[in-house]
């Protein structure tokens, strides 16, 4: 089969490119290995809502348009969100399609599918950024008899035996697994390593609306200092609700959660916890009021100080005296570990030399280091918000706009000078 452009994934990072592709009129297929939004409907627990409000989904074409535009969607409303994208949109998607293999190929690429192979000029790479958990190499070491599960497999506190857990990771995902094991009655002791702090709420408005109307979340990777770091920094620590609560660690030792250090090591049956705790908790509270710093400059310069309450700050995150720094995992003190240490994408099935010594895609902002390959929706692709739905719009039509000009310089170009027309 032969067409110009394939994109790999139905979520909404590939449904937006192919919108933009479409009004372009570039001839494409959409490939996905399950349903439309695959990943919302099989790899995320049951009470997950999003941390982006309702207004702030917006993709090329579509938008919220309901009554309730400052909730948080539950994953059976985001995904039929997705869902009724694509079909709003008609966008040309081949559910069941697994990309086994995507290789150079003549002047373009040859895709290996589970329902056949595709010839094309351009690929785009929107498999999403989160298709694998990352669990650190220590936790080989863990006593067998310590039942592990990362937040891919996680679902809901009913799935975990009686008994205490401990979560490592403080992120988005560890801060709300750990919010709700603690309330089913499980004990849970929370490891916490370099994270960033921030409110639900800050003078009366959504973080989000501050960080979008500021244009923190449109800061573009060509900006910043260190686009390396600012690729890898955690999520915020955040979480959706109808009561819009903030469940920072503050909150979590509220209601009776342990902090303990980053975990650093386990020996035999005890587990070893950095002494950092304290320091990075510290620097959480101050990036976060820079942050808040950032925001006020900017409602100043802007009017609103007569529109919203007066700036504040929040209490510091609280640490006891002295955290422990070990655990012994030995006769039960730890029943569960939930290793919410971050996602990573899979490529394995990329057979075109492009990826670093980490396994990461060589790009600048998307466009990748091959002619007509493109990648969508990993975290500061071109911009703050780039892997956030929202931000999927904006990055679509820049790529779009690239692999179009790519394709219309392929069209006059010699074939040998084809390997150059990417740059
Ligand atoms: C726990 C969690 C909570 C999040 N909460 C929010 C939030 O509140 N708001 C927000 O804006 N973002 C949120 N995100 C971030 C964001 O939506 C994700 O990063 C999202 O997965 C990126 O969208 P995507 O379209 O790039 O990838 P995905 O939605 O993961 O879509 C990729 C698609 O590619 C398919 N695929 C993968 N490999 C293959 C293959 N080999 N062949 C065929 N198909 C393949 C998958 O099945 C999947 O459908 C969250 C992410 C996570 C993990």
């Amino acid at each position: 089969m032969r067409t110009t452009a394939v994109i790999i994934g139905a979520g909404h990072a590939g449904l937006a490119m192919s919108w933009c592709l479409a009004e372009r009129s570039i001839d494409h297929v959409v490939l996905e290995r399950g349903e439309v939004a695959n990943s919302w409907r099989t790899e995320r627990w049951d009470s997950l809502r999003l941390l982006t409000p309702n207004w702030q989904s917006r993709l090329p074409g579509y938008g919220y348009e309901g009554d309730d535009s400052d909730g948080f969607r539950t994953m059976p409303e985001t995904i039929e969100f997705i869902a009724r994208y694509a079909s709003v949109i008609a966008a040309p998607v081949r559910t069941h399609t697994q990309v086994t293999r995507v290789r150079a190929s003549g002047e373009g690429y040859e895709v290996v599918t589970s329902q056949g192979n595709w010839q094309c000029d351009a690929v785009v790479l929107a498999t999403g950024a989160c298709n694998v958990a990352q669990v650190p190499a220590l936790a080989a070491a863990l006593p067998t008899s310590i039942d592990t599960l990362t937040p891919v497999q996680y679902r809901n506190p009913g799935q975990l035996a009686d008994g205490a857990v401990l979560v490592v990771g403080a992120s988005a995902s560890g801060i709300q697994i750990a919010d709700e094991i603690q309330r089913s009655g499980r004990p849970v002791t929370l490891a916490v390593g370099e994270h960033v702090r921030v409110p639900r709420m800050y003078r009366d408005k959504d973080i989000q609306w501050w960080m979008d109307a500021a244009g923190v979340l449109d800061e573009r990777y060509d900006a910043i200092d260190d686009i390396e770091r600012a690729r890898n920094v955690p999520s915020l620590q955040l979480a959706g609700s109808n009561e819009r609560r903030t469940i920072d660690l503050n909150a979590l030792s509220a209601i009776g959660v342990k902090l303990i250090g980053r975990l650093a090591g386990i020996n035999g049956e005890k587990a070893q916890f950095s002494g950092s705790l304290r320091n990075l908790c510290a620097l959480a509270d101050l990036k976060m009021n820079r942050l808040l710093d950032a925001i006020d400059v900017w409602a100043t310069e802007n009017g609103l100080d007569s529109e919203v309450v007066a700036p504040h700050r929040f209490e510091a995150t609280r640490i006891e005296a002295s955290p422990p720094l070990g655990i012994d995992l030995s006769r039960g003190a730890i029943r569960t570990v939930i290793w919410a240490t971050g996602f990573r994408p899979d490529y394995s099935w990329l057979d075109v030399p492009v990826l670093d010594r980490k396994g990461r895609v060589r790009h600048d902002g998307g466009v990748v280091d091959a002619p007509g390959l493109y990648l969508m929706g990993i975290p500061f692709l071109r911009r703050r918000k780039s892997s956030l739905i929202d931000g999927a719009g904006d990055d679509a039509r820049d790529l779009s706009a690239h692999l179009a000009s790519y394709l219309d310089k392929r069209a006059v170009a010699p074939r040998s000078s084809q390997a150059v027309l990417s740059r």
